[in-house]
């Protein structure tokens, strides 16, 4: 199948089953920075699709006063439908003859694999192997595949910006070698808004514009917005603040 027509048919069946946008993004520029931070597995993709089903605008609202029931539900309910997108499309660029690996949309896996584990699973147990250690760190960044396939900008809140609902929006991503032609990324449009670092409870956002060679540690303290997370966790239940995303002017009405 030609690639555009390809393209198309993978964004309709998208769009079919819920998705609001699709693009496609050009990784082979990156493909060094990616086998470095993701390893080979990623980076032997040069191109990603990247989805996204909007929130309801009315829910991430709620967020300003604190944190809700109905934002944790539909954030795994979200996630749960994106996933499945993900899974559809990667079984069509499979049944075309394409490498696809549809990424988690929201896992948080160790950044390192501990010393000897597959020696002692090979011997049939895990023996007394420290606990894994984790970071929040998910196997692929939805967010750069996201902001290279044209569906926003990354912000100063460090989430991808789309000029029609700001951050109010998730992503998934499907890696694959399909040579898709690429969707463009979109300028930056924070300008002086420094709304989500202001809405900050823990003043974890730095209010920094987003610059590829900078680190998400020059935008945003990330310890001291998990660790907010964790307390928020142990009073509500859920791991949920949404400040930042409710502050965000772009697309608040
Ligand atoms: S989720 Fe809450 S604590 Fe974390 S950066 Fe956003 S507003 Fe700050
Ligand atoms: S609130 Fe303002 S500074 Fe923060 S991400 Fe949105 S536009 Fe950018």
């Amino acid at each position: 199948m030609d690639l555009s027509v390809l393209k198309d048919s993978l964004f309709s069946q998208a769009q079919d089953m819920g998705a609001n946008l699709c693009g496609i993004a050009d990784l082979t520029d990156c493909t060094p920075w990616i086998r470095e931070n993701y390893g080979d597995l990623c980076a032997s993709f040069p191109r990603a699709v990247s989805i996204s089903i909007f929130f309801p605008r009315e829910i991430i609202a709620e967020q300003a006063v604190g944190p809700t029931r109905s934002y944790s539900y539909f954030y795994a309910a979200i996630n749960r439908q994106l996933d499945s997108i993900g899974f559809r499309i990667s079984n069509v660029l499979q049944q075309n003859g394409f490498r696809a690996y549809p990424v988690p949309t929201s896992d948080y896996r160790q950044t390192h694999l501990v010393p000897g584990l597959q020696e002692a699973v090979a011997a049939g147990g895990t023996g007394s192997l420290p606990k894994m250690q984790t970071e929040l760190m998910g196997m692929f960044s939805h967010r750069f595949a996201a902001s290279h396939a044209g569906l926003g900008w990354i912000g100063k809140s460090c989430h991808v910006i789309n000029p029609q609902v700001g951050p109010r929006l998730r992503l998934t991503t499907v890696l694959t070698d399909a040579l898709l032609p690429p969707d463009q990324p979109i300028p930056n449009r924070c300008g002086g808004c420094t709304r989500c670092r202001d809405a900050c409870p823990t003043h974890a956002i730095r209010g920094v514009s987003f610059r590829p060679e900078d680190p998400p540690s020059a935008r945003i303290d990330k310890d001291t917005c998990y660790n907010f997370l964790e307390d928020l966790a142990v009073v509500f239940g859920q791991h949920t603040c949404a400040k930042c995303l409710a502050a965000c002017p772009w697309g608040s009405k």
